[in-house]
């Protein structure tokens, strides 16, 4: 069997969890296996390195931050390596560029356009565990690039699908993937099994145990994929196809994400095209944006109001006081003491009344919601950031999922 591993800063946050990251890769190697490691940096690293840059400047070009962003996860991945041969393993430590990803020149959040997996392949061959380095790749101009925060879970599952892996497992810091973060809720139980689209979706709002880019990817290769913890040889969570989930929940999982920021616009002139202007020009500078609110004003204006995630913030506001400076909107204001939570679960589809739950749950705390959306198999809300934790274990709470 040809396994893909990858190890996340906390499983490889310091040299002793090094070590044991060997010790459970060089098992099973000894048992038979082909082994290809994918590696985070250490934790803390990829966050220190972007303190430093900030030093510096509050906007860092953007190829910078990759050159050194990268360098968190080569240094993992050459010790892990150095580890696995004085255990007597032959071993390999690969960049992404020697990896053979290959990526767009999009920097900070590039995506993979394919993977030659040649020089992964030799080494397999001649008996090696390889080593890679998550998080990278390389643009046609031979620049290394990096694949958004998060990014080691995309090396491993586009690897795992280039090499067609048996399997690919993620090891992080808690046993699976759980009906919603267990350090906010600790009556959070573990899911034995979750579809790639509830998946995606509870990665996308806020579930950062995998980048939701990896979970795509997953889907769309049909890879095999395991989270499951380095700490411990509990069984973990298979994500897979809806087909192979016997009785799908009504609902699945609660996500937080507290990284998005409101943005206000007021006094927006009201003509045809203003909206396709405005959000057209966020997308040509590369703006996510989730939820659109407009509202009418008395004077011939509107208001509209979106969110985006904060580190999008700088970018939109360059493009937003464009249209404050040529009048075509009054005044606009950011607010980044928003959260967004959000119930995910396939179920939704086939049963009603699941959003009017989720509104009770908030009217019973108190809580004031600010935007809605809804989508097939998820409702989001947006809510002052205080109420964040509270809101996620009273939905938790509401759709008995700790039962
Ligand atoms: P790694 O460094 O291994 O990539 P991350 O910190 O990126 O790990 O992701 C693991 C964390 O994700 C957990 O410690 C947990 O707090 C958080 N998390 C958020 N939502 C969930 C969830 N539904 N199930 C499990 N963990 C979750
Ligand atoms: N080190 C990178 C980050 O912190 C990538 C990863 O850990 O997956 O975002
Ligand atoms: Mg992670």
């Amino acid at each position: 069997m040809l396994v893909v591993q990858k190890f996340g800063g906390t499983s490889v946050g310091d040299l002793q969890r090094i070590q044991n990251v060997a010790n459970r890769v060089s098992a099973t190697k000894k048992d038979g296996h082909d082994v290809v490691v994918v590696v985070s940096a250490m934790s803390g690293e990829t966050n220190k390195l972007v303190a430093y840059a900030e030093h510096f400047s509050v906007n860092p070009a953007k190829a910078e931050m990759d050159m050194l962003l990268s360098a968190g996860e080569r240094v993992t991945a050459s010790l892990l390596a150095i580890a696995l041969s004085e255990m007597g393993f032959d071993s390999v430590a690969m960049t992404g560029r020697k990896a053979g990803i290959v990526t767009d020149s999009d920097h900070t959040k590039a995506r993979i356009e394919n993977i030659n997996p040649q020089n992964m392949q030799d080494a397999i061959k001649m008996g090696k565990i390889v080593v890679v380095a998550g998080f990278q790749g390389v643009n046609d101009n031979g620049d290394v690039t990096t694949l958004g925060r998060g990014g080691s879970d995309l090396s491993a599952v586009a690897i795992a699908g280039a090499l067609k892996a048996d399997l690919c497992e993620i090891y992080t810091d808690v046993s699976g993937i759980y009906t919603t973060d267990p350090r906010i809720e600790p009556k959070a139980k573990k899911l034995d099994r979750i579809s790639y689209d509830e998946m995606l979706e509870l990665a996308s709002l806020g579930a950062k145990v995998l980048q939701n880019r990896s979970v795509e990817m997953a889907k769309k290769l049909n890879v095999n994929l395991v989270t499951r913890s380095s700490f411990s040889n509990e069984e973990g969570t298979l994500i897979t196809k809806e087909e192979n989930i016997m009785e799908a929940p009504l609902v699945s999982g609660i996500a937080l994400d507290k990284n998005q920021a409101r943005i206000s616009l007021m006094g927006v002139k009201d003509r045809p095209g203003i909206a396709s202007d405005i959000f057209n020009k966020l997308a040509d500078a590369g703006v996510n944006v989730d939820m659109i609110i407009q509202n009418k004003a008395h004077d011939e204006t509107t208001n509209i109001d979106f969110t985006v995630p904060v580190s999008d913030l700088h970018d939109a506001k360059a493009v937003v006081d464009g249209f404050v400076t040529r009048g075509e909107v009054k005044a606009d204001s950011y607010n980044k003491d928003i959260c967004k939570v959000s119930v995910v679960g396939v179920g939704m589809k086939s049963h009603v009344g699941v959003a009017a739950k989720a509104f009770s749950a908030m009217a019973q705390k108190n809580i004031n919601i600010n935007m809605i959306s809804t989508s097939e198999i998820k409702i989001s809300m947006v809510i002052d950031e205080e109420y964040a934790e509270l809101a996620v274990r009273s939905l938790h709470a509401i759709y008995e999922l700790d039962k």
